[in-house]
């Protein structure tokens, strides 16, 4: 690939960060008491798919005017073709957009609608459903979760045991019964993707299919799930005879698998948290020099020096894996294994950043107020995030085993 950006891309990168600075909406600023988000994508004290329902008039106002301004030009969903409402970005102007919307610090809008299901539906949707979905999408006037994991059926996705059955002679839908967990941002989700088992006598990967979900239906019910910490950034759906219509399946019955393997890759090669990472690790070097913080008692060592010198070596390499998928995703159309090694490397880059910032701040980085602890405790909910960093979007054994038999070529175990 080539390193050097072109005199376009720069003026791009320009474009963007004038239009972030100008049209951001005034007033729709980081929620001080909003738990940081687990996801790479995600812009510390923003949780756009709640702020769009907030009870705060304001803030709500805020998420909805940021939608409506990155819709008037398609960078909800830069990389889909402007017929759909995206913009037609290539790969590598969108990981360009993608970059400087968080280094503006400004939040990402229907992430999980437009980076997941939107190119999962280009590749294997219907012309039905690209036309009754990707436009809600890229308006950001409908979002979306995704439920596959289940409480027995994370890594071992394939085991799946939700049901769907056909309802009917005649009926055009399906019955789907069944539990889904660690659904992030369920609970605001209009529409969910969801795997279902159809055929229960197959091998396990063949009986499985795709279902888009109305949220609404009679029979969801979904749970906000309450982490350590008490926020609630997932939840769990339970289904009780939802009536889906067949219409609502992507790509052929019992060939689902194929169609969610598609929506994992594309979930693996964002940008990830590259940029937050960046600027959590210069904030903490400015803390160190400022001499205000309370307490850093490693401030001088010499191995709190070098361990941050080699935090910043990993952030570039962790920024150039990310260049370099998007410049795959650019040449082959669809994210390969590089996306499974940047995931990796990133998940394990944030243990690591996290540990730092404990050696850096010793007993302090413990306190969990934000009043009173060194750099608003960030550190201390780092360290929280990093537990969920290496399984999230899959394990890093899970990414290690990709990464085996598809990059490397080796036989399966
Ligand atoms: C913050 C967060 C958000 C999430 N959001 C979503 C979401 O929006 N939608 C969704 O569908 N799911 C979501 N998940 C679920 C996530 O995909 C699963 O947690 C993940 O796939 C791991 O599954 P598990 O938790 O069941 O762990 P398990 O699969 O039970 O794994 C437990 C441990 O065993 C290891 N292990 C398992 N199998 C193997 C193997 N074959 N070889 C080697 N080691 C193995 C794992 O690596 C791990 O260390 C989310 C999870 C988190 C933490």
């Amino acid at each position: 690939m080539n390193w050097e950006e072109t005199p376009d891309e720069r003026d791009f990168r320009h474009e963007v960060r004038a239009f972030a600075r100008e049209r951001f909406p005034v007033g729709y600023g980081p929620d001080p008491e909003a738990e940081h988000s687990l996801e790479p994508e995600d812009v510390w004290g923003y949780d756009w798919p709640a702020d769009r329902l907030s009870r705060d008039p304001a803030r709500r106002a805020g998420a909805r005017a940021w939608a409506a301004a990155l819709a008037e030009r398609g960078w909800i969903a830069p990389g889909w073709p402007v017929e759909y409402g995206g913009a037609g970005l290539s790969a590598m102007r969108e990981f360009i957009l993608r970059e400087e919307m968080m280094r503006a610090g400004v939040p990402t809008v229907n992430g999980i609608g437009a980076m997941l299901l939107g190119p999962t539906l280009l590749e294997y949707g219907t012309e039905e459903q690209r036309a009754a979905h990707l436009p809600g999408i890229a308006r950001g006037e409908t979002t979306w979760a995704q439920g596959f994991s289940e409480p027995g059926a994370g890594s071992d996705l394939a085991s799946l045991r939700t049901r769907a059955v056909c309802a009917g002679p005649g009926s055009g839908s399906y019955l789907v019964n069944g539990q889904k967990v660690w659904t992030s941002s369920a609970q605001y989700a209009d529409w969910l993707f969801v795997l279902v088992r159809t055929d229960p006598e197959a091998p396990k990967h063949k009986g499985i299919t795709f279902l888009l979900i109305d949220a609404s239906s009679p029979g969801v019910a979904i749970r906000p799930v309450q982490d350590m910490r008490g926020a609630t950034p997932f939840a769990e759906i339970f289904f009780d005879d939802v009536s889906v219509p067949v219409a609502n399946r992507v790509g052929a019955e019992n060939q689902g698998w194929y169609v969610a393997m598609a929506a994992l890759g594309f979930e693996r090669a964002g940008i990830g948290a590259t940029v937050k990472f960046e600027q959590v690790l210069s904030r903490l070097v400015g803390c160190l020099r400022s001499e205000k913080e309370p307490g850093c008692p490693g401030r001088d060592t010499a191995v709190l020096r070098h361990e941050i010198a080699q935090r910043y070596i990993e952030l570039r390499t962790q920024y150039n894996l990310a260049r370099h998928t998007a410049s795959q995703l650019e040449a082959v159309g669809i994210p390969g294994h590089e996306a499974s090694v940047s995931q990796l490397f990133g998940a394990e880059l944030h243990q690591r950043l996290a540990r730092t910032g404990a050696k850096a701040f010793g007993p302090y980085a413990q306190l969990w107020q934000r009043d009173g602890a060194p750099m608003e405790a960030a550190f201390a909910h780092m360290r929280f995030d990093a537990v969920a960093a290496t399984l999230l979007g899959g394990t890093t054994e899970i990414q290690r085993r990709v990464i085996a038999t598809r990059g490397l070529k080796l036989p399966k175990s």
